[in-house]
């Protein structure tokens, strides 16, 4: 119950990775509001399922890209279940688009949502903690592809190394004010998003030979480790990066 008595805004939780963070986060004692974009129904199974473990959850929709509608997010979470005392800016969405035909459209979007995302939300949960004078912990999911080369990334990968940045700087701003902010870099995790490697026969044996635990991890993985980061168990770290990905090798 390393999360007992603390409340989690998780960004993308209706599915895969964010749903892994929060299943964890409720059996770690959290209560959880659960956002999503587009999945309404799956984001209330993950809410119920939350509620049948004792904890309280609400789902909230909100674009991360839309200042709006993430304002009205964290109004609608300081609301019902606040204060709130973790973010989780797990939201996000990979194409792969070889750099030469990448459109102004494709990476406008792709980096508001992987980057400009986590900044709105940081600095809209950031603004309502510090008013509340509380302490915060905030922890980006990025990615192993921050510190990798893989074919199409060239919109991807930049977005998920500015996380590491954006860790960092907000880091040394946020953290003498109470709120400690770090980051989770996923490796191969069996999802929507990575569905068509875990099927492709051709891709999946190349990728597996890669990484030493020679397998892909599960949403679940990457929420026990988000929660080390995010509980007072962590309270000494700040600023940090780590990559969690079964010991992928090579860059
Ligand atoms: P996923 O299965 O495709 O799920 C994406 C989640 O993000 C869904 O809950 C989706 O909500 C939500 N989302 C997408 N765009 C959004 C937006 N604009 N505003 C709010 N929510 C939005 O992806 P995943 O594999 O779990 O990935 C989660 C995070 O981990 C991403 O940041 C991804 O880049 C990172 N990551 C994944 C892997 C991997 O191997 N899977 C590896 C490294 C990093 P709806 O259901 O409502 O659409």
């Amino acid at each position: 119950m390393r999360l007992k008595g603390k409340t989690a805004i998780i960004t993308g939780a209706s599915r895969g990775i964010g749903r892994g963070i929060a299943e964890v986060f409720a059996d770690e004692g959290a209560d959880v509001v659960v956002n999503y974009v587009a999945s309404p129904d799956k984001a209330e199974a993950v809410a119920k399922e939350i509620r049948a473990k004792g904890r309280k959850a609400i789902t909230a929709k909100a674009d991360v890209a839309n200042r709006k509608e993430v304002e009205a997010m964290m109004d609608k979470a300081w609301k019902e279940l606040g204060p709130i005392d973790i973010l989780i800016n797990n939201a996000g969405i990979e194409t792969i688009v070889p750099f030469l035909d990448l459109t102004d459209d494709q990476w406008t979007r792709l980096v508001d949502v992987n980057l400009r995302g986590p900044w709105l939300c940081s600095q809209a949960f950031c603004k309502r903690v510090i008013a509340d004078k509380r302490k915060g912990s905030i922890v980006h999911i990025g990615s192993i592809q921050a510190a990798k080369v893989l074919p199409g990334r060239t919109h991807y990968a930049p977005t998920k190394l500015g996380l590491e940045a954006l860790t960092r700087n907000m880091s040394a701003e946020m953290t003498p004010q109470g709120i400690r902010v770090n980051c989770v870099h996923p490796g191969l995790i069996d999802t929507d998003m990575t569905e068509w490697v875990m099927k492709s026969p051709d891709i999946l044996p190349i990728v597996l030979a890669q990484i030493s635990l020679g397998r892909a991890g599960v949403p679940r993985e990457i929420g026990t480790v988000t929660a080390f980061f995010a509980s007072d168990e962590a309270s000494y770290l700040t600023g940090q990066s780590i990559h969690v990905d079964g010991g992928w090798q090579g860059k």
